[in-house]
This record gives C-alpha cells, sequence and structure tokens, in this order.
C-alpha cells in the first residue's frame, strides 16, 4: 500500500486556503450559503446525486423517465415559432437515432448558440419531455465529452446554490469541484461522535466515511448507508439536547401545586355547563389536571380541530388554578379574539363569584385600566383576559397560577418567557393551537412540551361541504349564498392579503364589496381589513356577530378563532393564494352551528400542480390532522406556521422531519435511553457525545428558548 501523504484537514481553516476558492469567491460562499471554513463545505451536502454511469440510446427513451444521459453530436440548429413560443432547437444523434434539444428564451438561445458546436461529442443530460406526441429534451445540460471523466463520477453529487452566486460564475459544478479538492487534497479524520456500543447496535458506518461517502459515494447502496447515519446523527443530537434540557427544568424548576378540584369547578361543572363535555374535553381536562397536581410546572400543548372546544376546557382548567387560590390568565392573538372570549367567560361565569377583566390595546384611559391593574395586584380580579397587552410591565398578578395562550403560533417564545417572570415560581403554561402540528414536528420543536389531543368534535356537527369553483362560476356562486342567506343563515368572503401585493388586494377586497353590494342591494354588508382602526373593526365585527349584517367581507383577520355559529358558507375568493393550514383555518368559521355548512374555493382557472394538489385535499377532507400532514409534505417544514418563531435554530443538513418520522422518533428513544443510563452525563464511553452536543449548543441550538 502506498502510504497517506495527505495532510490531515483542520476542519476550522478558511475555505480562502482550499485551492480554487481565493478571498473572492469565499466572501460569495459566506455569504449566500454560510460557508466559512473546511468543516461548512464538508458538511454542505448535495442534495441529490445522479447517476451518470449509464449512456441511454435515444430510442430506449420514453416520457416518465427521469434523468437521463446521451452520447453524441448535434447536427444543425433552427429556430422555430414566435414571441413567448419562440424556441431553439439542436437536432441530436447518437448514431443511430434523431432527437431534438430545445431552449426557450432569447438569452437562452443566444448563450447555447455560442457555446455548443456541431461536430463535437457532447454528453447531453436531460428530462425527457413529451411535445406534440414526440419525445424532446428542453434544457439539457451539455458537457463535451472529451472532458468529462465518466468512469470516475458514478454517482454526480448536485448542490443547491442561489441566483447570485450562478451570475458571479459559481454553480453545482463549482461546489463539485471544491468538495472534490477538499477530499483530494486532505486526509479527513473526523472524531466518532456516538458512542461505539450505539454505533455497533444500529450497525452505523463510521462518521468519517458517512460523511465522505455522502459527497462521493461509490454505490447507492454506500450512499444509502451514509445517509442513514448522518440523519440519525442529525436527530439525535437534537432530541438528546431537548430531553437533557426538559428533565433537568423537571428537576429543578418547581410547579404550583394545585391539590384539588373544588367549588368553582364543581359548581360550573354540575349547574353552568350548557352541554355535555365529549369524551376527548374530559380526557384532556384529566390530563392537565395531574400535571398541575404533580408539583411540576405544566408545559402542555393543546391541539386540538378548529371547533373542537378548547375554549371550555381552558376555562375549566382555569377554574382549578381559581379553586387552589390562583389567579389565571388567557391570552388572545388578536383584539377580536380577546374581545369574544371575554364575552363567552362572562356568559358562562354569569352568576359566580369570578371577576373577570379584559386587558387589550382598545383599553386605554388611566381611568379604565388603573381599577383591573389594582385588581390584579391585590388578588381581586381572578381571570385576566386579554391580547399581549397582558405582558406589558405595568401588569403585575397577585399569584399568577395558570396562563393559557390560544392559538400559539401568533406568539413568540420571548412573549412567553416574559410571562414566567411575573412570578417567582413559574405559572403552568396550556399553549392551545388548532394548527395541528404533526406529531413528529411537535417532538422536535416542543420536545419538552406535553401534547394533548382534542381529536373528537361536539356532537351534532354536520361536516362542512367544500367545493371549488372557477372564478368565473358568479352566478352559481351568488344563487347559493342567496339560498343559504334567505334561511337566515350568514356568509363570509375572504380576500387574500399578502404584504408584497397589498396595495392590489386592497382593492380587490374594495372591489369585490362594492360588487356585491350592487348584486345584493336587499342585503346589510359588514367589511373588515387590517389597516381599520380597531373601534371600528370591531363594531363591523359586531354588527355580523349580532346578525345584523348577512355577509362580512373580510381579509384573513377573521382566520383565528372567531365564532358566529349562524354563519354557514365561506367564500374564500383567489383560494390558490393561500396555504393549506391558512385555508383550513378559514374554514374553520363555518360549520359550528347545526346546520350543513359550505366552503366554497374559488381561484383562477390556470393552476399550478401543488395548487390543485392543494384545493383537492380540502375538497377531499375535513380532518385537520391529515390536512397538516399534507402540508408538510408540500411546503416542507421550514414553512411551517410557528417554526419560525419556534425559537429551535437548528440547521436540519439533511433530515427531513416531514419524511424522516420514523427516524425521529427512534432517535428519541435512542437519547431518552442513553439520559437513562447516563443521568450524571460521566460516563468515558459516552465523553465524546457529551462534548459534540455542547459544540453544537454552542453553534446553532439555543435548548433555552424551548418552552
Ligand atoms: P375551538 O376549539 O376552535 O376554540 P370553541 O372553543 O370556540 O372551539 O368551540 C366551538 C363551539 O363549540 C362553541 O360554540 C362552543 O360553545 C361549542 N362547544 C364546545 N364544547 C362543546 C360540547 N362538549 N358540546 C357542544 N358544544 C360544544
Ligand atoms: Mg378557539
Amino acid at each position: 500500500m502506498m502510504p497517506d501523504t495527505k495532510p490531515i484537514a483542520d476542519l476550522t481553516t478558511s475555505l480562502t486556503y482550499l485551492p480554487g476558492i481565493g478571498p473572492q469567491r469565499a466572501k460569495m460562499l459566506e455569504a449566500e450559503l454560510g460557508l466559512r471554513t473546511f468543516g461548512d463545505l464538508l458538511f454542505y451536502f448535495p442534495y441529490k446525486h445522479i447517476d451518470r454511469s449509464r449512456i441511454y440510446s435515444i430510442d430506449e427513451l420514453t416520457a416518465d423517465m427521469p434523468f437521463v444521459q446521451l452520447r453524441g453530436e448535434i447536427l444543425s440548429y433552427e429556430e422555430e415559432g414566435e414571441g413567448r413560443k419562440h424556441r431553439l432547437i439542436a437536432h441530436f444523434t447518437d448514431g443511430r437515432s434523431v432527437i431534438d434539444l430545445v431552449w426557450f428564451g432569447a438569452n437562452a438561445i443566444k448563450w447555447t448558440r455560442r457555446s455548443y458546436h456541431t461536430g463535437t461529442i457532447y454528453i447531453v443530460f436531460a428530462r425527457p419531455s413529451l411535445f406534440n406526441g414526440r419525445i424532446n429534451l428542453p434544457h439539457p445540460d451539455i458537457e463535451d465529452a472529451s472532458k468529462l471523466r465518466l468512469s470516475a463520477m458514478g454517482l454526480q453529487p448536485y448542490y443547491h446554490t442561489t441566483d447570485r452566486m450562478k451570475k458571479g460564475g459559481m454553480n453545482s459544478r463549482s461546489m463539485e469541484r471544491f468538495t472534490q479538492t477538499l477530499l483530494t487534497r486532505y486526509d479527513i479524520q473526523l472524531p466518532e461522535t456516538l458512542p461505539a456500543s450505539l454505533v455497533q447496535r444500529l450497525c452505523l458506518v463510521d462518521r468519517t466515511s458517512s460523511v465522505k461517502n455522502l459527497h462521493y459515494p461509490t454505490t447507492a447502496d454506500e450512499l444509502r448507508r451514509a445517509t442513514y447515519r448522518q440523519k440519525f446523527e442529525e436527530l439525535f443530537f437534537i432530541q438528546l439536547g431537548i430531553l437533557r434540557f426538559s428533565r433537568k427544568r423537571q428537576q429543578e424548576v418547581y410547579g404550583h401545586v394545585f391539590g384539588h378540584v373544588g367549588e368553582l369547578f364543581n359548581t360550573f361543572f354540575h349547574q353552568h355547563l350548557p352541554f355535555e363535555l365529549t369524551g376527548a374535553q374530559k380526557r384532556v381536562i384529566r390530563e392537565m389536571r395531574h400535571d398541575m397536581g404533580s408539583g411540576k410546572q405544566m408545559n402542555r400543548l393543546l391541539q386540538g380541530d378548529v371547533g373542537s372546544g378548547k375554549t371550555l376546557v381552558a376555562l375549566m382548567t382555569m377554574l382549578i388554578a381559581l379553586d387552589n387560590g390562583y389567579q389565571a390568565c388567557l391570552m388572545a392573538p388578536t383584539e377580536i379574539l380577546a374581545e369574544q372570549h371575554y364575552a363567552t367567560f362572562r356568559e358562562m361565569l354569569a352568576g359566580m363569584p369570578v371577576r373577570v377583566e379584559l386587558l387589550t390595546g382598545n383599553v386605554k384611559g388611566k381611568r379604565k385600566r388603573q381599577p383591573i391593574l389594582d385588581g390584579l395586584r391585590n388578588g381581586d380580579v381572578n381571570i385576566l383576559i386579554g391580547t399581549h397587552a397582558v405582558i406589558e410591565d405595568t401588569v403585575e398578578f397577585s399569584n399568577l397560577g395558570l396562563v393559557v395562550i390560544d392559538e400559539q403560533h401568533r406568539f413568540g417564545v420571548a412573549q412567553r418567557a416574559r410571562l414566567w417572570q411575573k412570578n417567582d415560581t413559574p405559572p403552568h403554561v396550556l399553549v392551545m393551537t388548532a394548527t395541528p402540528i404533526p406529531r413528529t414536528l411537535a417532538m422536535t420543536l416542543y420536545g419538552d412540551l406535553e401534547v394533548s389531543i382534542i381529536d373528537e368534535l361536539p356532537p351534532g356537527r354536520k361536516p362542512i361541504e367544500t367545493q371549488h369553483y372557477w372564478e368565473e362560476r358568479t352566478e352559481a356562486l351568488y344563487h347559493g349564498l342567496r339560498t343559504e342567506i334567505a334561511k337566515g343563515r350568514q356568509a363570509y368572503i375572504v380576500y387574500p392579503l399578502i404584504k408584497e401585493s397589498a396595495k392590489m388586494d386592497m382593492k380587490n377586497l374594495e372591489d369585490g364589496y362594492e360588487h356585491l353590494c350592487q348584486v345584493f342591494p336587499d342585503l346589510h354588508l359588514s367589511k373588515i381589513h387590517g389597516q381599520m382602526k380597531a373601534a371600528e373593526k370591531d363594531a363591523e365585527m359586531q354588527r355580523f356577530i349580532n346578525g345584523e349584517t348577512q355577509m362580512l367581507v373580510a381579509t384573513t383577520v377573521v382566520e383565528v378563532g372567531v365564532n358566529v355559529p349562524n354563519a354557514s358558507v365561506m367564500v374564500i375568493q383567489n383560494a390558490e393564494r393561500f396555504g393549506l393550514s391558512q385555508l383550513h383555518q378559514l374554514r374553520g368559521r363555518v360549520g359550528r352551528g347545526a346546520e350543513q355548512s359550505y366552503c366554497i374555493l374559488v381561484t383562477k382557472y390556470n393552476l399550478s400542480s401543488d395548487t390543485k394538489k392543494r384545493i383537492r385535499i380540502m375538497c377531499d377532507t375535513n380532518d385537520g390532522f391529515e390536512i397538516a400532514e399534507a402540508d408538510l409534505r408540500l411546503r416542507g417544514p421550514g414553512d411551517l406556521e410557528g417554526t419560525q418563531q419556534s425559537g429551535v435554530a437548528f440547521n436540519l443538513h439533511i433530515a427531513n422531519l416531514a419524511r424522516d418520522g420514523q427516524l425521529v422518533q427512534m432517535a428519541r428513544d435512542t437519547a431518552n435511553e442513553i439520559l437513562d443510563q447516563d443521568p450524571e452525563q460521566n460516563l468515558p464511553e459516552h465523553a465524546s457525545m457529551w462534548r459534540h452536543l455542547k459544540e453544537l449548543a454552542q453553534t446553532n441550538i439555543d435548548w433555552s428558548n424551548i418552552s
């Protein structure tokens, strides 16, 4: 064997020192991809590999093949079509048959003609597509066959790059050169981070070869095993960090002990409750009673689909706090919602010795605020309901025992943390959300939140019927609306309002409103959007709630929590512009009474395939969990509402929460086992693992933010 004379790579070395990079490219790599060191580059994994070992013949191609490679030459060029259909065609032959390579766009055409010539042997790489019954190859990758070392290539890595990089002359190929240089010039030796026993038991490949093979595997199996090892490692350390943090907190943080269920709870349950609790509501209340009586601080996420009756659960949980001599507070994301909760609470608790107060930005002036603030400080106020106004510094509680946060995704972690500081012993925390978070994601984002699920709707609800209308079909839509309103029902008409196109959207809403006023001159319409003054907005909303108006034309301000049981139609205009979970939230505004409700998704005619899928899912199911799973698959977890604000800033290089659910579970179980075996975190065989966790925590995970 040849002695290995390559220097061992110091992974902290700046990329400027890698041959072929230099200061300018290094700057670009850092700005665009956050890559600064050899180590960063090493862990910048390709997003796919393409099998470059096989050359197809043109006769073999079918339209449903993924990428294929051909070898041959261009016979001639030709331009066809006018305007947007203008295209360049290269007749390409592999010596036996001919196929067309196709380019659209003036730049691409110019560039292609300049770069590729007849008479040269090329390797062409493309995805076959069907055009007028014939297969062609649109926008292929082309390379000079004499310059491509195919045999060495096998599986070729593809790396993500940004538009700016591409403009600066750096593409996936450049990245490939960089990683190749790194791996061939240097000896890569990564310390093992997982305990040897674990590596053995799970049959994992060692860390060094897995990282190398993620870039340049020689077989598909090698790639598969490398991917598995690296995904496991990534998820394992996230779970280890979360679980270690939550165990520590459970040991150190004490919670108020709500030892008994008392007078208020029982009176409410036996005399005030207007209906029977659902089985799921009962179970969830039991779970929380257990938590709050345990001496540990409760941190619970309550998931329940829209309309499943979370508010009532919150109210009854608060009564337990009151029965034990504590105050409780409910935080809602919008004023409309806070006011609605306030009204509900007042009504449900009427006649009981419970003082409920409302604190929002609308409650202005010392005369109105001061008595509330005083009452909170001296304990006269039992329940405070409000918006983020409740976490202002002027708000002091006498003994806050429970905080309920409704529709969690609108609240950041920092805001939650401030609530904690309002007491020496932190209050119990109940976070309620109607955006069901798939289990794998919840486990990762809220590793130390317990999760309760209300998986049952109150009886007598008819499933909402969802229909898709093209925007041209206004007659049918208006007819449907008229029929429902004639029955005494009410309807929401929702328009999108997206920051980037706010002006256009406002115009759409205004035009829509005017138009509906003309179509339905005999009806009363309300209009609500985010740019109205709060008081105005509330007044309009109130008119709709009271039934004075039959239609509410609005932006997505009605998305969350609004409860008008008499409303039975939800029309969503430009539904193609909403995400799945948003559509589901909006739909949840109807179907709250005993009547058959309808959700009409109105879209333009031309839809992308992802949009079609979204609309189909909405029409097919009312199940929020199914929708959340689909949403995760379609969009990826990075976009999920709430992820941003959850405060979890870990980077997943390779694992995917949507696809690797099983592995998340396994990583979590394994992390739990390790913590059981090594509670003091001092077993020598785990030393490198704990060290690695610490390094990770310093670079990208702030565990203390998760709560
Ligand atoms: P969400 O979970 O979306 O916040 P709400 O708490 O607003 O749902 O409840 C929706 C509606 O269902 C309310 O009008 C509420 O009074 C009613 N409700 C709640 N629990 C029950 C129950 N067990 N039986 C019948 N109706 C219920
Ligand atoms: Mg609610």
